[in-house]
């Protein structure tokens, strides 16, 4: 069984999946497996762009988008006369089968099937299928210049599995693994009023929605992270020798959030 692996922190938003798939579907006819995409209006890889934080604190992530060939596909449930799961996982619809079947387009989640009007047929990421039953790579997977897409079978990609999510839709049990999704994040700057300096090596902890604790100190700009972290409740204290200490309770974490100045006063 095949799956994708796309790992967000090797991700630039070059874009070049986006234009590779452009490349071998554009008037291009690989039946029985896709006919042409048309030059404009469909997208089967797209690059998601999300900016998280605020001025200074931000943080750009990437997020290349296509079929996820579900194990439980939608779209097979809504026309199993049209749509197929190949034994390599990859759902195929059928460019000769699924011809006047709009209610396609909505019936994937993922917002990953297109209608094709000329032709009047759904149409979507075919995993290459047509590049795969010869050995070779999906040309996205084989244009991307930094390493974030990889393909092949699952087998080979036990480790990163166990370490990656998903986008599981309803139940979809998706086929495309993504390693380091950056979630959410807390920032903040810790400095000292009187003698104008950031304050370098503060204890900053912060107390999760769950009560449990993580530690950290600013760095060398008085800069304090924490990365990886989902919406809910927060509390930050601050403690550095020689200052009285700082916090901040209750903080709904909904976005990614740069928390701002920390001025500590001398003890
Ligand atoms: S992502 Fe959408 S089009 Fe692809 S298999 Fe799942 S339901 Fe079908
Ligand atoms: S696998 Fe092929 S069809 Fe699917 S997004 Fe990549 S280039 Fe396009």
């Amino acid at each position: 069984m095949k799956v994708f692996v796309i790992d967000i922190d090797k991700c630039s938003g070059c874009h070049n999946c986006q234009i590779a798939c452009k490349d071998e579907h554009c008037g291009n006819d690989w039946m029985p497996y896709a006919a042409p995409q048309p030059n404009s209006g469909q997208f089967w890889m797209r690059v998601k762009q999300k900016d998280h934080g605020q001025v200074p604190k931000v943080r750009v992530e990437y997020t290349p988008w296509m079929c996820m060939h579900c194990d439980n596909p939608a779209c097979e449930a809504a026309a199993p006369e049209a749509v197929s799961k190949r034994d390599d996982g990859l759902v195929i619809i059928d460019p000769v089968k699924s011809k006047g079947k709009r209610e396609l387009v909505d019936a994937c989640p993922y917002g990953a099937i297109f209608y094709n009007e000329e032709l009047d047929i759904p149409q979507k990421c075919t995993g290459c299928a047509h590049l795969v039953d010869q050995g070779e790579l999906p040309h996205c997977v084989d244009l991307c210049a930094t390493g974030a897409l990889r393909f092949g079978d699952e087998s080979e990609f036990a480790d990163e599995i166990a370490n990656a999510e998903t986008f599981d839709f309803g139940g979809a049990a998706p086929r495309v693994y993504y390693l380091n999704r950056p979630h959410l994040f807390i920032g903040g700057e810790v400095w000292d009023p009187v003698d104008d300096e950031i304050i370098e090596g503060a204890k900053v902890t912060l107390t999760m929605p769950d009560g449990t604790t993580r530690e950290t100190e600013t760095d060398d700009f008085g800069d304090f992270w924490f990365r990886r972290i989902d919406e809910g409740t927060y509390d930050v204290r601050i403690e550095a020798a020689g200052y009285q200490s700082a916090e901040r309770t209750g903080i709904e974490l909904r976005e990614s959030l740069n928390l701002g100045d920390f001025p500590l006063n001398r003890a």
